[in-house]
């Protein structure tokens, strides 16, 4: 499979300089060349193949060759090595939990990939690369735990200090060995700020070479179609008509889903729902891109103002907005009434949501009033212990602890403090 860049068609890569590279030099985002389409024997006989089997059948056609099939089923299977149970809500909604992995949110399923990846892709090399990531929270924490160990490569973490929640700063700071977590005294913009620069300086790159473990990356974004073919394959989907509700910040997730629906996977509509940082359904309603600037709320992992992945689903469509409505509607939810229905939901359903998951289901919950015919799945892409702190009171109490989360909470944290100043960060790169 070749990869164009979204900037320019010409410019084609294969599937290893796409992941190695990240972005296109000129900028923009790969795309791949085709979308293959899926057999039907295949679609209609989804029951009858393991989750690995179905793993390894859809991601076959964008790897290739590039990645013989042993190593191609050992990463699968080292990125599907935790449950995607389909657990039912309300009477038409059910929720695909994406939290049982390594860092209790969805982000582990692509990390986990990219950092298979990756390694095949290092395996004869003799210098290390350094993976570069600044982080909000959980970006970081999923890369980390997807990249420990994996030979030939080191992560470098960065993260405002004092700004990412007490389980977040652990699951960075706890691995020890290929990991490293610098703790910086700013905010997020000024880990990003800082990692860019880093990513434009020659002298750096020559004596210690980078890449990124962004979500733009193609090996982050597609296997994130995993398991809304594991969902549809506990739905036993043949027999509805299925709804996906994503709680969207850059998009990726949701354009996965959008990927899978056109390789053949039968889902009937998207729905994107967003916090407050609601570009995209301004978009669908005026046909107007404009991007503010992000504001802060409690499903922070979506606090996003532009996102990223927007334009591989207006590729998806070949910029279509007529077309792109028929299949996807999106919407945007308040603090308020996300804090609301977490206390709703437990009290009436006694199911614990995450903030993120809420605007997920409340997006699904709007758009089944006018489709009561339909069956909803709406993701839920994080545990709610992870954003305990921020949690309605009513409910934090209420909140599950799982063994593996209170084992890190007796861990010392390892992370070395720098201020915001690029020199002392690029001398620290370089006596490593
Ligand atoms: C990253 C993240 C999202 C947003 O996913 P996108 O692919 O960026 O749209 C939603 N929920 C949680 C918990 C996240 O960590």
């Amino acid at each position: 499979m070749q990869y164009f860049s979204l900037q320019n068609k010409q410019h084609k890569v294969n599937f290893e300089t796409a992941v190695v590279q990240g972005l296109a030099p000129d900028r923009g985002l790969y795309f791949p060349e085709q979308i293959p389409t899926l057999d039907k024997e295949f679609l209609t006989h989804l029951h009858d193949y393991t989750e690995h089997e179905i793993g390894l059948k859809v991601i076959r056609p964008f790897v290739g060759d590039e990645i013989p099939e042993e190593a191609l089923k050992k990463i699968v299977t080292d990125t599907l090595h935790f449950p995607f149970p389909v657990q039912k809500v309300t009477g038409h909604t059910f929720a695909l939990e994406l939290f049982h992995g390594p860092t209790l949110a969805f982000k582990d399923v692509g990390a986990r990939f990219m950092a298979g990846c990756l390694g095949y892709f290092r395996r004869n090399s003799t210098t290390p690369v350094t993976v570069l990531v600044a982080t909000s929270g959980d970006t970081g924490g999923a890369v980390a735990s997807g990249f420990y160990n994996v030979p030939g490569v080191e992560v470098v973490i960065l993260y405002p200090s004092g700004k990412v929640s007490v389980l977040q700063e652990k699951q960075l700071t706890t691995l020890g060995n290929n990991i490293y977590a610098l703790e910086i005294e700013g905010t997020f913009d000024d880990c990003q700020q800082l990692v860019k620069t880093a990513f434009l300086d020659r002298e750096l790159q020559a004596a210690r070479p980078l890449t990124s473990a962004n979500s733009i990356n193609v090996a982050r974004w597609l296997p994130q179609m995993f398991y809304y073919f594991l969902a549809y394959k506990q739905m036993k989907a043949a027999h509805h008509k299925l709804v996906f509700s994503v709680p969207s910040g850059n998009f990726g997730n949701i354009c996965a889903g959008m990927m899978a629906a056109a390789m053949g996977l039968p889902i009937s509509h998207f729905v994107a729902a967003t916090n407050i940082n609601d570009t995209v359904p301004r978009f669908m309603a005026s046909g107007k891109y404009e991007p503010g600037k992000a504001a802060p709320t409690l499903s922070n992992a979506m606090d996003v103002a532009d996102p990223s992945n927007f334009v591989r689903i207006l590729e998806l469509f070949s910029n279509s907005l007529p077309a792109l409505s028929e299949k996807l509607t999106a919407y945007s939810f308040n603090d308020k009434d996300t804090a609301r229905t977490m206390e709703q939901v437990w009290k009436e359903n006694h199911y614990m949501l995450d903030p993120h998951g809420a605007v997920g289901f409340m997006g699904l919950q709007r758009y089944l009033e006018h489709a009561p015919e339909m069956t909803g799945v709406f993701l839920e892409t994080a545990h709610p212990v992870k954003f305990e702190d921020t949690a309605p009171k009513s409910i934090r109490e209420e909140i599950y602890t799982p063994a593996r989360v209170m084992s890190l909470y007796g861990k010392e944290k390892e992370a070395t403090r720098l201020t915001t100043d690029y020199t002392a960060f690029k001398n620290w790169l370089m006596r490593q």
